[in-house]
């Protein structure tokens, strides 16, 4: 995302808007996006610098490590913030600041029930086998009992 430094009014500039995948080399690892990256920045010049500070948002597909289901997650950078000196008189490229601050929120070890509602069914899995067990358990148990009161009743 090239910012053009003359557009850049002396007291700033607001811009929103949506700019295509920055990571797209990142889909051999399973990080495919689900759609444009959606920005809101205030962009200044000041002193030889250029400042950016906002908010940027990448929904992206990835698949959890409990269930190994694919999902949507909003990679979100609340407070994303630039500082970077004037090297040329034309353009500054913002597009590698944001893609470093997208890579920094990216989740190592995504799981589908992490931020949602949504329940993982590894979880769902790992809670209810316990129970079943313990039913089972408990099944036997009184199949066990059973077959003891059989046997008394017999020995009488
Ligand atoms: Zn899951």
């Amino acid at each position: 995302m090239k910012v053009h430094l003359k557009q850049i009014p002396p007291e700033g500039l607001h811009l929103e808007g949506e700019e295509d995948c920055l990571i797209p080399e990142l889909e051999s690892d399973g990080v495919r996006c689900a759609g444009p990256m959606q920005y809101q920045l205030d962009i200044g010049v000041a002193e030889g610098s250029l400042w950016a500070n906002g908010s940027l948002q990448q929904p992206v597909e990835l698949t959890c490590v409990a269930c190994l289901e694919k999902f949507i997650h909003p990679i979100k950078v609340p407070s994303f913030a630039v500082h970077t000196e004037l090297r040329g008189p034309e353009t500054v490229d913002l597009s590698p600041f944001m893609r470093e601050d997208i890579l920094l929120n990216l989740p190592a070890h995504p799981r589908c029930d992490a931020e949602s509602s949504r329940k993982c069914k590894a979880a769902i899995k790992q809670g209810e086998t316990p129970r079943e067990d313990r039913e089972r358990r408990a099944a036997k148990r009184e199949h066990d009992w059973g077959e003891l009161n059989k046997l008394k009743l017999g020995k009488k």
